[in-house]
């Protein structure tokens, strides 16, 4: 079999272990089993992409080639090893970042290998020069928004930039006037390729993916997350195509589609359309009118707590940011246990949105090793919560606001939320008065059946299993 045979069969069976990653990964059971896949899948298609490309390029090349993935794998191993869980987000807008520059250099390269050197030059037939064209120009696009975007997004999440959502004027227009922009530059572009309409097809690109992503407020980060993981698949895609690279097109078309599920997802999680969120509207008031709530807040002790909690007969533990924050997930775990050993009921209820990544806070439980079946989605706890003896609400706030529900002129509006107020008690532990991530106080703290245990969730929660 030639290396090229033998490069499209390896390529076949990436593609099914990419497919096989993507199905893992949608279940707790299976995830580590998904990522075992997705590492393999990757692994194959590196290691054939090597072999083949080693057969047409000169040696020197090929030692360049390995130590660019050398030296690339060794950062990526460094970084993955030291991330904490709560540097992930940032972490994974990061990555995303890299997706989009190598689109962009990718089109860059393409250009310069095919358009730049005139019809006369370049090997590629004249009847197929036009489409070249478009794939270079929609490659560039995709990639410098996704590029920029990412970047913004990275900011946001480490907190190096406000979650503020920018708002100039006319924004909307701004988006959409760089929408036509790019595609009257990229039709010019096809019919006379040249340098400077490359450079403002990039530019365009460039800045419509930082406007984008820095009009969107602190609420709605959880949708542009999982769009710039879909934006990331697409400009992959569009890799594909111009390196002619049918894995690249299978699994960036992969990530793309199930990117945009997500999207789809977390915005049904948060009662938004889709459109809204890129358009950037939500989240403009954050800080403002829901943020001068006031009212008196009750604090009890850890001791409180530990009595409230071996009198319980059900406890719905509702986590958050917060518990990421303070790795506070393996005494949660820990008090889960003794107080089931106590007779008394433990069930977890995350909300979609939950910390800081899709996901984020079944991967914390699951790395404290919480068995899955106590740990429920918001929906299917929701109901059970009018007759629950105590809620531990741990480091989350604007998943558990009913100012969502009852106040229109909240920034999360609309937004589901878990309805934790509805028991017989709730504790909210927390640091201080501080408002959440959408910057919005919440009513939850000043309600009759609410108290509040300040300090590090870590530290509470251990204090009270001394109490137990
Ligand atoms: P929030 O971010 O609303 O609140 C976290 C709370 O944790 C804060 O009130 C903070 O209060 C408290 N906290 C922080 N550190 C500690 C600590 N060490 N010990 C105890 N408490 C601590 O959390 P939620 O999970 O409820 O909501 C997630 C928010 O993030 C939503 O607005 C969501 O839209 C957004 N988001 C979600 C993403 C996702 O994909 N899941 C992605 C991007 C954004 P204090 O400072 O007083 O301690």
């Amino acid at each position: 079999m030639s290396a090229g045979a033998a490069a499209t069969a390896a390529y076949v069976v990436a593609a099914l272990l990419t497919v096989m990653s993507l199905a893992g990964l949608s279940k707790h059971e299976t995830a580590r089993a998904g990522v075992a896949y997705g590492i393999a899948g990757m692994a194959v298609a590196l290691v054939a992409t090597v072999v083949m490309v080693a057969e047409s390029i000169p040696a020197g090349a090929v030692a360049l080639l390995a130590v660019a993935m050398v030296v690339g794998g060794g950062i990526g191993l460094w970084r993955a090893r030291v991330v904490e869980m709560t540097g992930m987000p940032e972490l994974i807008a990061l990555l995303h970042s890299f997706v989009g520059l190598a689109a962009v250099l990718v089109g860059w390269n393409g250009y310069l290998e095919v358009e730049a050197l005139g019809p006369a030059q370049t090997t590629v037939a004249p009847e197929l020069l036009g489409i070249h064209s478009v794939e270079v120009g929609i490659g560039v696009f995709i990639g410098a928004v996704t590029f920029t975007g990412s970047i913004v997004a990275y900011g946001k999440l480490s907190g190096r930039m406000k979650s503020r959502p920018l708002t100039l004027p006319g924004k909307n227009a701004l988006n959409l006037g760089a929408l036509v922009a790019f595609a009257a530059l990229t039709v010019g572009f096809t019919v006379a390729p040249s340098l400077g309409l490359m450079i403002a097809i990039t530019a365009v690109a460039l800045a419509l993916g930082w406007h984008l992503v820095a009009s969107i407020g602190g609420g709605d980060m959880p949708v542009v997350v999982s769009m710039l993981n879909s934006y990331s698949g697409w400009a992959a895609a569009a890799s594909g195509f111009l390196l002619d690279n049918t894995l690249l097109i299978v699994t960036g078309a992969l990530v793309g589609s199930s990117g945009a599920y997500l999207s789809y997802v977390m915005c049904q999680a948060m009662n938004r359309s889709f459109l809204s969120v890129i358009a950037g509207g939500f989240g403009v008031e954050s800080g403002t009118s829901a943020s001068t709530v006031e009212g008196e807040h009750r604090e009890v002790s850890a001791d409180d707590v530990a009595a409230m909690l071996t009198d319980a007969s059900s406890v719905v533990i509702v986590p958050g940011y917060g518990m990421a924050v303070a790795q506070a997930q393996y005494p949660v775990a820990d008090l889960t246990r003794r107080l089931q050993e106590r007779g008394v009921e433990v069930r977890f209820g995350i909300h979609p949105v939950a910390g800081r990544l899709p996901g984020h806070m079944n991967v914390l439980l699951a790395e404290a090793k919480v068995p899955y079946d106590i740990v429920l989605e918001m929906d299917e706890i929701n109901d059970d919560l009018a007759s629950t003896s105590v809620v531990l609400v741990i480091g989350a706030n604007d998943t558990v606001n009913p100012a969502a529900m009852d106040d229109p002129a909240s920034p999360i509006a609309g937004m589901p939320v878990l309805r934790v107020w509805e028991a017989k008690d709730v504790v909210v532990f927390k640091r201080s008065m501080a408002v959440g991530y959408a910057g919005v106080q919440n009513p939850l703290f000043f309600r009759e059946n609410t108290s509040m245990i300040f300090g590090d969730a870590r530290v509470r929660v251990e204090d009270i299993i001394k109490a137990i």
